[in-house]
């Protein structure tokens, strides 16, 4: 019998600390006048300014240049805002990237909500309808063309992720090429125009593992600013496990994994697992405690990709 999972999961990056006030976004000079009092994070493209305690935040009478973003009002009415530009406001040693900072809950979901924000706004200068320069308004939750006035709305790229496992409890995993040695997760990928969330995970597992899954249940979504993609996690059995394989091309290896093997593996060195700031990592965490069984935490050397 499969455990029952304790969904849904509380993620990593899934951090909601400020209220984003999508009113006060409307109106320019209400926005000028929150500008002069805000707590203003620097986010150059790839990483934010940062001190000791998490995002070093700037003042604004000190900036010049560069484009900004509305992001919320805080508890205390502090209003925050992203400036995007390219160059170095502090020492290089100051900046450090999503994956390389620790920040506290608040300072996530400033961080993931700037830099998804950001990343779209560098990617789209110009207008996809008439080729003209776009300009950021509405606080920067809209670009506008300057020539034919098409507003263009931030992008988010929706993707599944789903946590496999057949009728015993053993969970399957696979392994792309371009992944460390012995780096395994579970399967993924970006749901396609005009398909449904349920028919994602099944083409997907279908693809990568050759099996069938089916209970498919909901369990969490987190954003993955990297640059634009939401997390849509999922739980499913697998109905036929003699027909797992790798298709050999996205996925070069599987490996079906129980909670002793998984400690076995991890001790040996022949699995590494996806970094902690992963849904990947949180689902097969919470998998691996879900049995109530007392076991050893799974510890797996940290690496990115
Ligand atoms: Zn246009």
């Amino acid at each position: 019998m499969v455990a029952a999972l304790n969904f849904p999961l509380n993620l990593p990056l899934a951090k909601s600390g400020v209220d984003r006030a999508a009113h006060l976004r409307l109106d320019q000079a209400e926005l000028d006048a929150l500008w002069l009092r805000a707590k203003i994070l620097h986010f150059n493209g790839e990483k934010f300014l940062t001190d000791a305690t998490g995002l070093r935040f700037l003042a604004p009478e000190k900036i010049e240049g560069g484009e900004r973003y509305f992001l919320g009002i805080d508890s205390d009415s502090t209003p925050y805002f992203v400036l995007r530009s390219d160059e170095l406001l502090g020492s290089e040693e100051e900046y450090r990237s999503l994956r390389e900072a620790q920040f506290n809950e608040l300072h996530i979901g400033l961080a993931v909500h700037s830099q998804s924000l950001s990343l779209w706004h560098k990617r789209h200068p110009k207008c996809s309808t008439c080729g003209s320069d776009t300009f950021p308004t509405l606080g920067g939750s809209v670009r506008k063309c300057a020539s034919c006035e098409t507003d263009h709305y931030p992008r988010t790229d929706p993707a599944i992720i789903v946590l496999t496992r057949d009728s015993d409890d053993r969970i399957l995993l696979g392994r792309q090429q371009v992944w460390p040695e012995h780096r395994f997760s579970t399967f993924a990928g970006f749901v396609e125009p005009g398909e449904s969330f349920e028919a994602a995970v099944i083409r997907e597992v279908k693809e990568e593992a050759n099996v069938s899954v089916h209970s498919i249940q909901y369990v969490g979504s987190q954003p993955w600013p990297f640059p634009a993609s939401l997390m849509i996690a999922f739980s499913a059995i697998i109905e036929d496990p003699a027909s797992a394989a790798p298709d050999g091309e996205e996925i070069v290896d599987i490996k079906w994994l129980d909670r002793d093997s998984i400690i076995a593996e991890l001790k040996s060195e022949t699995l590494l697992l996806p970094p902690p700031m992963s849904v990947a990592r949180a689902m097969i965490d919470a998998w691996y405690k879900a049995d109530g069984v007392d076991r050893p935490r799974l510890d797996s050397p940290e690496s990115w990709r």
